[in-house]
């Protein structure tokens, strides 16, 4: 087995890059040293190389401890391709494998085992791990250790026994998520006074979009063809019906849409989800049952059909794309249904009060920031607990909403609401108030004699649509709220009478009056698209790019291995330029180590030398 001599060895010839990104040398510097460490960095900020490099430079095996099957194996896949002895130990492998893993681990030969937990706290893993040198416990996704967050599971809390069964071997913890109460669970069930790394969630190669819903599946169709043509995007819907129905519209519409739910048999599943791993062009309609698993870097957007319940369910969906670090999309639609139908489920849930209370206050979190005028970078992050300034990097900083004053439509409103429900003794829903404003007749309104009312026909000047904007705006401030329990009639909130008293203050974006405008996402400067790559890069360039990639996916097909695990687009696009014509050229390149050139610096010298 090789031997590395210091960490910035094996990040260059291991694994073929030049600088250490954020805190990564600091991490890796701790667990040399023996200590624990405790990382937070958000999704793509390079979580793996902390414990992958030292576990190459202490002897020993390195024991990952990993929830999600899929990712195991992808993480083993990629690092063999780096020339890197890795195994893993799951419920996937037959008894034979499995035994094969063991023989190796026993014989010294593995650098680095991915378990799951489940099969690491059997005895005879434990037992077998009694009889190895291990150099460093990863617990991967640690989160799922905390009682209070949203992916508990059991078998993590049981994971401190590693800590009293090998005190002397230094642990890392690692995770995306986790607010400040499950930092310290972390810290208190899984390891011994750890250093803290705590990295900022922005995640700036992320634009943030979210936009009003017409017509939801027309609007999604036009942003994936105009923005994303051919490229790998995950559609996020609520119900199974829905993400079925999405998946065929697109499919109608020329894109390569596949739908995911947990109604689908597990081997369907897995079937979609390799599908997904490994091909370029595939856009997954699904719904959260499509999750934690998905580690594939090029997603190059994430949309949502339909609003989800949370801050922190949006920061995670969303943050599935763009692992690689180029730019991607966040993309959502959001009507006023949407904020109806969550308020509905929560009602309608078994769950007790307080956590209904909980419930309605994240969805509120939720609906201010898609209502939201200002950045909407600064308002995610502050929602965790981050300051920043406007990012520049999102739909309302690169076209600040136009606001108009609406006032006096929210006092419309709210008289009109507060005679309704003098009148009839009780409220309505949103559709019937707007009728009343509008002065449109209906079966209900001469039931109730509703044309009688002094509102009557008063809020002429405004569309249906924009009175729902309004509706929205007064929900979102505690104007108004819908009453789940009763039908989803539309009730006057606290602050109903600041607006009446001209205390509140209420304004409308102008945009929507006028059709959704094209909001142009720009790159991160330091990390250009990969389109505006490609751009500056010569015609000769560019076909060897193309022949790269055609490579690139054969190679991959014969190897049974999803194409990123051989080289990033961007090592792609720098090769092309580089044009390299011996080993000596390839030297350096971002993303090629020392395996990498081994194993296929011949076929990339030969496809330069055949477009030059
Ligand atoms: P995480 O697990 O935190 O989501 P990964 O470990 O999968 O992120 O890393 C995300 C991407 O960034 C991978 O493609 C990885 O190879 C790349 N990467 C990580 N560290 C560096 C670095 N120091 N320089 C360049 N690329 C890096
Ligand atoms: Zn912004």
């Amino acid at each position: 087995m090789r031997r590395y001599s210091s960490p910035r060895e094996v990040l260059r010839q291991v694994f073929g890059y030049d600088a250490f990104r954020g805190f990564q040398e600091e991490v890796v510097r701790t667990v040399l040293e023996g200590r624990d460490a405790l990382v937070l960095m958000p999704t793509g900020g390079g979580k793996s190389l902390c414990y992958q490099i030292p576990a190459l430079l202490r002897d020993g095996v390195a024991v990952v401890v990993s929830p999600l099957i899929a990712l195991m194996q992808d993480q083993v896949d990629a690092l063999e391709e780096l020339g890197v002895a890795a195994a893993y130990l799951n419920s996937s492998l037959s008894p034979e494998e499995s035994s094969a893993v063991r023989s190796r681990l026993r014989r010294g030969e593995l650098d680095l085992l991915y378990v799951a937990p489940e099969r690491l706290l059997m005895s005879g893993t434990l037992a077998l791990l009694d009889e190895l040198k291990i150099s460093l416990f990863a617990i991967d996704e640690a989160h799922c250790v905390s009682i209070w967050g949203h992916d508990f599971r059991p078998e993590y809390g049981a994971l401190s026994v590693l800590r009293e069964r090998f005190p002397k071997v230094p642990r890392i913890a690692l995770t995306a998520t986790a607010d400040q109460k499950t930092r310290e669970e972390i810290a208190e069930k899984l390891l011994i006074e750890p250093k803290r790394f705590i990295a900022s969630f922005d995640r700036p190669n992320i634009f943030y979009r979210i936009v009003e819903k017409t017509s939801v599946r027309e609007q999604l169709a036009k942003f994936i063809r105009s923005e994303h043509p051919g490229e790998c995007g995950v559609v996020y819907c609520l119900a199974r019906r829905t993400c079925e129905e999405v998946a065929d519209f697109l499919v109608g519409r020329g894109v390569r849409a596949l739908f995911y739910h947990a109604g689908l048999s597990a081997e369907e599943r897995a079937a979609r989800l390799a599908l997904f791993q490994r091909e370029d062009d595939v856009v997954m309609v699904a719904t959260i049952a499509f999750g934690m698993g998905i580690d594939k870097p090029n997603v190059r957007f994430v949309a949502h059909v339909d609003m989800p319940k949370s801050i922190e369910g949006y920061f995670q969906e969303t943050g599935r794309a763009g692992r690689d670090g180029l730019p991607s999309d966040a993309w959502m639609a959001y009507g006023l249904n949407d904020v109806v139908n969550q308020r509905r489920f929560i009602e309608q849930s078994d769950a007790d009060e307080l956590h209904k209370q909980l419930a309605t206050q994240k969805l509120d979190a939720m609906l201010g920031l898609a209502e939201a005028c200002d950045c909407r970078r600064v308002r995610l992050l502050a929602y965790f607990g981050e300051q920043s300034t406007p990012c520049g990097k999102c739909d309302n900083c690169v076209n600040p909403p136009q606001l108009t004053d609406a006032t006096l439509a929210a006092k419309k409103l709210i008289s009109c609401i507060w005679r309704i429900q003098q009148k009839s003794g009780t409220s309505f829903g949103a559709q019937h108030v707007i009728d009343v404003l509008q002065g449109r007749e209906t079966e209900r309104t001469r039931r109730h004699f509703h044309q009688e009312l002094s509102t009557w026909g008063i809020g002429r000047e405004l569309t249906d649509r924009q009175w729902r904007a309004v509706i929205r705006q007064l929900i979102a401030r505690s104007v108004l709220w819908v009453d789940a329990r009763n039908h989803n009639v539309l009730r006057l909130g606290d602050a109903a009478n600041g607006v009446l008293r001209g205390e509140i203050k209420v304004e409308l974006r102008r945009t929507l009056l006028e059709a959704e405008t094209k909001t142009r996402r720009r790159a991160p400067e330091d990390r250009p698209d990969r389109d505006e790559l490609l751009a500056q890069l010569s015609a000769v360039s560019r076909q060897i790019f193309e022949a790269l990639r055609a490579w690139r996916l054969e190679t991959a097909r014969t190897l049974g291995k999803p194409p990123y695990v051989i080289f990033a687009d961007r090592t792609l696009v720098e090769i092309a330029r580089r044009k390299p014509t011996s080993v000596d050229d390839m030297i350096g390149i971002p993303g090629v180590g020392r395996h990498k050139i081994e194993h296929y610096a011949d076929d990339i010298i030969e496809i330069v030398r055949a477009e030059c």
